[in-house]
């Protein structure tokens, strides 16, 4: 085949969306997904285990610790971290065929995975979620109720962390009002 754009070279159609757990950038990524079903979103593989109602191959590929360092060593990452005790990863194959393809593909990861992506693909949009304020953010991370008081604390250490990053990224969106949000994310894509 023809198609052997190097990661380096790809034709910029990767779109990374970061910041806090908590921030609300898996709610504003599936509106988006409804919005624009020609978009296409990774699914990630984490060693985490199912919150309820969460579904394997949809939400997440949910798979063990050690299958998970198979995968590493294999190379079928295209970026991978660990966060708040688990590993997360994006597939390298399938986001690549969807980028070569011409898709506009979204990843939804954290803060290392997405300067690892940065680095990889230096044109990809880079798009940084912000919470109105560190407060509003762990309340929401509270509000969840679905995790416990340890993984709750080392969130909310990490969103430190993570929120003065912030700058890193292109283009910064602040989450007070939902739709407010949204839009300003579809400007940045369709611009
Ligand atoms: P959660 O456990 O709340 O679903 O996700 C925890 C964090 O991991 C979130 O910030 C989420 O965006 C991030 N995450 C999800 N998938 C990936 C991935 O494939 N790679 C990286 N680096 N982070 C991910």
């Amino acid at each position: 085949s023809c198609a052997t754009t190097k990661e380096g070279q790809s034709p910029g159609k990767l779109i990374v969306l970061t910041g806090p757990s908590g921030v609300g950038k898996g709610t504003l990524m599936r509106s988006l997904l409804q919005r624009h079903p020609e978009l296409y979103y990774s699914v990630s593989v984490t060693t985490r285990s199912p919150r309820p109602g969460e579904i394997n191959g949809k939400n997440y590929y949910f798979i063990s610790r050690r299958k998970f360092e198979q995968l590493v060593a294999q190379g079928q990452f295209l970026e991978w971290a660990e966060f708040a005790g688990n590993y997360y990863g994006t597939p390298r194959e399938a986001v690549l065929n969807q980028v070569l393809s011409g898709k506009l593909v979204v990843l939804e990861i954290e803060l290392e995975g997405a300067r690892q992506i940065r680095i990889s693909f230096p044109s990809a949009l880079s798009i940084f979620i912000l919470p109105p304020s560190f407060e509003e953010l762990e309340k929401r991370i509270r509000g969840r109720g679905q995790d416990s008081e340890e993984a709750i604390a080392r969130r909310l250490c990490r969103a430190k962390v993570e929120i003065k990053a912030a700058d890193e990224f292109d283009v910064q969106i602040v989450n007070n009002d939902f739709e407010t949000a949204l839009n300003a994310i579809e400007a940045a894509l369709f611009k």
